[in-house]
């Protein structure tokens, strides 16, 4: 498979050379050149396949004879090594719990995916040392971290906003050591993830082999269409449409349930629920995009001003607005609207949530009014335990801590603080 830059003025290149440079050099993000379906066949026996072996078919079309098959399957066993729950909430709603794995965040399938689709091409080509450099506005630093922790030829820099990620996140990425290193950022998300993007574009920092994992690299963004895929698996039988809303900051993981979607997947409808950084929503509005800078909210890994991943989605619609709503729209809620909806949802079923998963809810309630009849799934994101700052005390509850993050509880943080590209080049040169 071939891979083009949406900016159009770089070549075409390989599923290796897209992971490898994250971003093309005409700064455009990659996309595949073709979407095959899915056999029907495939989605008529869906139910008597394995997790595993559902995303192998998904996948390997992406990476085509890049990666062998039976290396391709191992990467998959060892990427989706923990459990996907489905759990109903109420009549016609699910949460669909992607927080299972060794950092409870969804981004740890992404993650773990592409951190060993590098290290075989590493191995393969016994190539210098990567540098894998990633700005996080919460979960995707620790994802990352633990993705690649020991990973032999890679080194991990990760750059996150002081004080704007809650402390389990801050010493998920900061306590590791090995080969992974903080750097603590004066400044908002979009600050880190500004200079992430300077530093792929500086010619004095070409030597370093520089690998981006934010979503904007494919092999972090492709493996989560896989949830979408499950999630159907589970409620095929009840035979209604489906409609899934995503807790949307960067437009990742939605962008891979459209492409879920194009592969054949029946989802009726697809809902992008923000906070208050609402920039898409906006867009879907007045047919404006008009990102501005992102804002501080409880949900914040959503904090995102300017949803890198839109693009993608707008790829896909060949920028038709009034197909693209047919198929999507976009929510608003702010933080106090989310406390509220946790509440609801404890209220209804002693089921706790957290800030994004509950934005995701919202948005699913409120598309659910115009679409009778359908089953409607919010994607939860995060484990609670990462936001227990805001959760224990919305909900007036202690929530026991999960093994995964006792792990990390008491050990010191190593950051170091930068407020400049400058400080971060210097970084990366010594
Ligand atoms: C990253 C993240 C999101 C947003 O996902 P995108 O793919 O960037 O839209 C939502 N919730 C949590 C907990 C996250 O970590």
């Amino acid at each position: 498979m071939k891979y083009y830059s949406l900016n159009h003025n770089a070549p075409k290149v390989s599923f290796q050379e897209a992971v490898i440079q994250g971003l093309a050099s005409d700064k455009g993000l990659y996309f595949p050149e073709r979407i095959v379906p899915l056999t029907a066949s495939f989605f008529d026996t869906i139910e008597n396949l394995s997790n595993e072996e559902i995303a192998f078919e998904a996948i390997k079309q992406f990476v085509g004879d890049e990666i062998p098959e039976n290396i391709l399957k191992e990467i998959i066993a060892e990427t989706l090594c923990f459990d996907f729950p489905m759990i109903k909430i109420e009549k016609d709603i699910y949460s669909l719990e992607l927080f299972h794995g060794p950092t409870m965040a969804f981004k740890d399938v992404g993650a773990r995916f592409m951190s060993r689709c590098i290290s075989y091409f590493n191995i393969k080509k016994k190539e210098s040392k990567n540098t894998v450099l990633v700005a996080t506005s919460g979960d995707t630093g620790g994802a990352v971290a633990n993705g690649f922790l020991g990973v032999k030829g890679i080194e991990v820099i990760i750059l996150y906003p002081s004080g704007k990620v809650s402390d389990i996140q801050e010493r998920q990425l900061t306590t590791l050591g090995q080969n992974i290193k903080a750097l603590e950022v004066d400044g908002v998300f979009d600050d880190c993830q500004d200079m992430v993007k300077k530093a792929f574009l500086d010619p004095d920092l070409k030597y370093k082999n520089l690998t981006s994992a934010n979503s904007i690299n494919i092999a972090r963004w492709l493996p989560q269409m896989f949830y979408f895929f499950f999630a159907y698996k589970t409620l095929k039988k009840q035979n209604k449409p489906l409609i899934f809303s995503c807790p949307s900051g960067n437009f990742g993981n939605i962008c891979a349930g459209i492409i879920a979607k194009k592969m054949g997947l029946p989802v009726a409808h697809f809902v992008a629920s923000t906070n208050v950084n609402d920039t898409v929503p906006r867009f879907l509005e007045n047919g404006i995009y008009d990102p501005k800078p992102s804002k501080a909210t409880i949900s914040n890994a959503m904090d995102v001003g300017n949803p890198s991943n839109f693009i993608r989605i707008q790829e896909m619609y060949q920028n038709d607005l009034d197909q693209f709503k047919k198929d999507f729209s976009s929510f608003t809620f702010s933080d106090e609207e989310t406390i509220k909806a946790m509440k609801i949802i404890y209220d209804i079923d002693g089921y706790i949530s957290e800030p994004h998963g509950a934005i995701g809810y919202l948005g699913l309630k409120k598309e659910l009014k115009n679409q009778q009849n359908a089953i409607g799934i919010f994607l939860e994101t995060a484990h609670p335990i990462k936001f227990l700052d805001i959760v224990e005390p919305a909900l007036h509850v202690k929530l026991p801590i999960p093994t995964q993050i006792k792990g990390v509880l008491g050990i010191e943080k190593m950051s170091t603080k930068i407020k400049t590209y400058e400080e971060l080049k210097a970084f990366l040169v010594n």
